[in-house]
């Protein structure tokens, strides 16, 4: 797999640095259950800016698209059950009574978690597999603006499978109505499948986040180069 550089992207929310895993084992188990109380640092970005990149045990994203994040509760919570560990934090505190923590912005399972080989059969996953592009016209749209369209109509005795429905944008499933691909002359693009979870992981690589913290980057091999914003 070849490894393009990331692009420098506009300022991350907050000022960042890799750090060691084990300055965060000074966190104690029993804090779990105390609230937390936030410090307000100079250049330190609110909390809920700080979203932690979750990766498998094998350090690549659970998934891709959407990219795979936690909550900084949701990681911080996961570090004291043990579950996970911390490969880089944000230069954000969060504290309590009882001690304090740095907020996590990579960590990685313990427990390597194997992709399903048969991904959910999903509106979501159907975009995803036809990258978000009406089979029809070819044009991507953004998901509002995108439906499913059964190339065989229900009508008809088609089924709502993997093999029988596409990505559409409105105007085409409007156009074609309840017609068969060869009567109306609207044969899809790409004729529609079954996809591996390793499809969509790849499909998903094409779709960069809009907010990217300079320490996932190491992690996130995309093929495509970034625009700074
Ligand atoms: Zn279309």
């Amino acid at each position: 797999m070849s490894r393009k550089t990331i692009p420098q992207l506009g300022r991350p929310p907050g000022r960042s640095r890799h750090a060691p895993a084990h300055k965060a084992a000074s966190v104690s188990r029993a804090g779990i259950q105390t609230r937390f109380q936030t410090r307000e640092w100079p250049l330190a970005p609110p909390p809920d800016h700080c979203p932690a990149l979750v990766l498998n045990a094998d350090f690549r994203p659970l998934s891709y698209f959407p990219l795979s994040l936690w909550s900084w509760q949701e990681a911080v919570k996961a570090v004291f059950l043990e579950r996970v560990n911390i490969v880089s934090h944000y230069d954000r505190v969060v504290r309590s009574p009882s001690f304090e923590v740095r907020l996590p912005s990579v960590i990685s399972l313990k427990e390597f978690i194997p992709a399903t080989r048969r991904p959910a059969f999903t509106r979501f996953n159907v975009f995803l597999r036809d990258r978000f592009t009406c089979q029809y016209c070819g044009r991507p749209f953004p998901t509002h603006d995108l439906t499913f369209d059964h190339v065989i109509p229900r009508s008809r005795g088609g089924r709502t499978t993997w093999e029988n429905v596409i990505t559409s944008c409105s105007a085409c499933n409007l156009a074609k109505g309840d017609r068969l691909p060869h009567v109306c002359g609207m044969i899809p693009l790409s004729p529609p499948f079954q996809p591996t979870a390793y499809e969509l992981q790849e499909n998903g690589r094409a779709f960069p986040p809009n907010f990217l913290h300079e320490s996932w980057r190491d992690f996130l091999y995309w093929d495509s180069e970034l625009d700074p914003m």
